[in-house]
């Protein structure tokens, strides 16, 4: 009988454990990531004067398309608190039709390069020396050859997104690879339903749920303003349960919270 009373403790501390679930601040049950690449005007124009006025902070991965006429802009969002990040100078992909830049040429170590070239833009703009990283096109291989492991050995970046779909839903954080954080890429006008759908489904998770978002009412694979709008109103009228705020802060909060459950790791 002892025996089966020990049994089955063990089992229930196993069970506990496995379902042992990050804690979030606030007594927040979700996170949201708001992220934006390639540095369009549209984001300039529509997404942070929403964000603004929601009281949000979100990561905008910047590249070197940036210039004099945009700079100080970007600073000055930088300095409201939005985290500007990297997404190298010339986003190399493998070769397309719209695609000016072939990455099929490049070596790990080019784009190891050229992502340090471009931390030394963004720290031109906003004085910063840590910065996150997404890869362009979603792509970590260049040249037929995967990079992440040499991004994380030359320690450029801190932590870095990769692609996904709607079901990019995070909730395994032991398992995750700061430099291969997965987020729900979007199409081309998403609705407002489907994006509040995804939210939903980070709630229930209990996780973490990054959207990757381009043209905000306008530019390319453009998302509506209105449907923008609908999902910050959305997390604002949820903000009791739902922590927003940028990439780096997120992924400082789970490296934080494995290390103090594993604090031998
Ligand atoms: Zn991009």
């Amino acid at each position: 009988m002892k025996r089966l009373v020990l049994v089955s403790l063990l089992l229930c501390t196993a069970a506990s454990y496995a379902q042992q679930k990050i804690v979030w601040p606030k007594h927040k049950k979700a996170v949201i990531v708001l992220t934006y690449d390639d540095a369009l005007m549209s984001q300039l124009n529509n997404a942070i004067p929403q964000l603004d006025s929601a009281g949000f902070k979100a990561t905008f991965f910047l590249m070197g398309n940036i210039n004099s006429q945009t700079i100080p802009i970007w600073r000055a969002v930088a300095k409201k608190g939005h985290e500007l990040a990297n997404h190298t100078l010339f986003h190399p992909c493998s070769s397309t039709e719209d695609n000016p830049v072939s990455s099929d040429h490049y070596t790990p170590y080019a784009m190891i390069r050229e992502i340090e070239t471009m931390n030394n833009l963004l720290f031109a703009v906003d004085g910063k020396t840590t910065r996150t990283y997404a890869y362009p096109c979603t792509e970590t291989a260049v040249g037929g050859k995967d990079y992440v492991d040499t991004l994380r050995k030359y320690g450029l970046v801190k932590y870095a997104r990769i692609g996904g779909d709607k079901d990019a839903v995070i909730s395994d954080f032991k398992n995750l690879d700061p430099l291969r954080v997965p987020s729900y890429g979007l199409e081309e006008n998403t609705s407002a339903d489907q994006l509040i759908a995804f939210v939903k489904k980070v709630q229930q998770s209990g996780g973490m749920g990054i959207f990757m978002f381009h043209g905000i009412g306008g530019d390319y694979i453009t998302t509506q303003a209105g449907a923008h709008r609908a999902l910050l109103n959305y997390l604002k009228e949820n903000q009791k349960e739902i922590w927003v705020t940028t990439f780096r802060e997120a992924m400082d909060y789970v490296k934080g919270s494995n290390k103090k459950q594993n604090p031998g790791k």
